[in-house]
């Protein structure tokens, strides 16, 4: 298996991917690891992962080497990822002796009742490459802290960060096959579909994800699936600053060159202040650099699998062969190789576009003119997705009204493709099922066992 940088086109290591046996292998170990791992208190474990924490922090500018060199994302975004990572095992840290403890319903009487929170066991955790560490820590961090065994598939596009994770896991104290790295593509994420685990948590497209859901119904194990989206964004009229909400909204567009799950990827705009904010996103877009991720002055590295260059100027030729208008393009020189594609905004959108209604998951923007709030909230509900929905506007009852109508498991004022660890993080539809992060996300990794204690 061919790892390849792609920003050069070259190829930086080349890995044996495991097989179903070895696969197999790695099960059977960590179905022993876990019974000893579980026995352990929650305390002991906590302090393993604290360690792994520290661990993160003392490597990090390896680890964000190697994370720009294998899916292209500028360096300092790989370090900003990373230190994101570690606020979110801060989170778990904080907040896992509270959400995992036994709890006494019942203390007096005849019957004493309470309730423990046993782990699920060994569960997959099936990942993706465009934050690798954020969704990555987001399962294995509270799966392990509740005393389950993991094995991490890493995408194919961040192997080699993926080994490093379980390099620090090992140097932190973590027992052995507690946390196991299988290495492949989608034949390695069948094998695990194939194998008797306790659980199954996903991350990456909905295609797969619902592939994944249909082949382990059968074992009616806990599921959780965290897919994509095509993320809308209003601008009220009434809004005070239109420079600066362009900004955010380039900012929420194009940030890891557009591949996040919750990036804005469609933006209406009320008719009042259409012109004005055009003109502010084309000059913040001025901003926009287009080259190697090593380069300090570079916000937007290649695209991280080659494919995807096709597939984003399909959406475009779809457009534009519709009607849709050039706001602005990038006009810079790309490098010679690599999969660099010039970030592009484009007016005069509409839902019979693709650009407006399937995932794009680039730097490719349409912006559509509204009449009015009705219409906004009308064309936002207008996707089988429901990760995320953003207003902007200085009235919070406006904002809440269209928000309150969204079917998404996120929603923001004047602010966009943010998550905190504070809340849940889940899809509705096509974006997903269940919840990482938040009570909810500490949970999803326990079975409640309720005990009725008679004397
Ligand atoms: P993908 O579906 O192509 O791959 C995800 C993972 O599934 C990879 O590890 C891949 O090897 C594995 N896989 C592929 N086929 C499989 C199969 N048949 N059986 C088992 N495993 C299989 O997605 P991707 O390109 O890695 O990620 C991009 C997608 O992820 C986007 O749609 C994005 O929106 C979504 N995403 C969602 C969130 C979220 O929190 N909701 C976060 C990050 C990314």
């Amino acid at each position: 298996m061919l790892i390849i940088n792609p920003a050069t086109e070259t190829v930086i290591a080349t890995l044996t991917p495991d097989t179903p046996e070895t696969i197999a292998n790695q099960y059977k170990m960590a179905k022993t690891a876990q019974t000893n791992w579980a026995e352990k208190s929650l305390a002991q474990r906590l302090a393993i992962i604290e360690v792994f924490s520290e661990l993160l922090d003392a490597e990090k500018e390896t680890l964000a080497l190697t994370l720009s060199s294998e899916m292209g994302k500028p360096l300092q975004e790989a370090l900003n990822e990373v230190q994101g990572a570690r606020q979110r095992i801060g989170f778990f840290l904080q907040n896992s002796q509270r959400w995992l403890s036994a709890e006494s319903i019942t203390p007096t009487g005849g019957t004493l009742e309470h309730v423990t929170y046993e782990p699920l066991g060994v569960i997959a955790n099936i990942s993706a490459w465009n934050y690798p560490f954020l969704v990555g820590v987001n399962v294995y961090v509270p799966a392990l802290a509740a005393g389950n065994a993991v094995l991490y598939k890493p995408s194919e596009h961040a192997t080699l960060t993926g080994l490093h994770m379980a390099a620090l896991w090992q140097k932190a104290g973590l027992p052995e096959g507690c946390f196991s790295v299988v290495v492949g593509d989608a034949t390695a994420g069948e094998a695990l579909l194939n194998l008797p685990l306790d659980g199954y948590f996903f991350t990456g497209s909905y295609r797969t994800g619902k592939h994944i859901a249909e082949k382990v119904a059968g074992k009616l194990v806990p599921l959780g699936l965290e897919l994509g989206g095509k993320d809308p964004l209003y601008v009220a009229d009434d809004v005070l600053n239109v420079k600066l909400v362009a900004e955010a909204v380039l900012e929420g567009a194009f940030y890891n060159n557009g591949q996040s799950c919750c990036a804005v990827e469609r933006v209406y705009v009320h008719h009042a202040v259409y012109t004005a904010f055009l003109d502010a996103l084309a000059a913040a877009a001025t901003q926009v650099v287009v080259g190697s991720p090593l380069d300090k002055t570079t916000t937007n590295g290649p695209l991280s699998r080659k494919p995807q260059l096709a597939f984003l100027q399909g959406q475009v030729e779809d457009a534009l062969l519709k009607g849709a208008q050039v706001l602005w393009q990038y006009q810079g020189t790309l490098p010679q190789n690599g999969y660099f594609f010039k970030p592009i905004l484009l007016t005069n959108v509409n839902h019979d576009m693709r650009l407006m209604t399937e995932e794009s998951f680039g730097p490719v923007l349409g912006i559509q003119l509204v009449e009015n709030d009705e219409a906004a909230a009308a064309l936002m509900a207008d996707t089988p997705y429901g990760l995320t929905a953003s207003v902007y506007s200085s009235s919070a009852a406006r904002a809440e009204n269209i928000l309150k109508q969204m079917a998404t498991g996120t929603v923001y004022w004047n602010c966009c493709d943010r998550v905190s660890a504070n809340l849940p993080w889940s899809g509705r539809g096509q974006s997903g099922l269940g919840s990482t992060l938040g009570f909810e996300g500490i949970r999803s990794f326990v079975q409640p066992k309720a005990w009725h204690m008679r004397k």
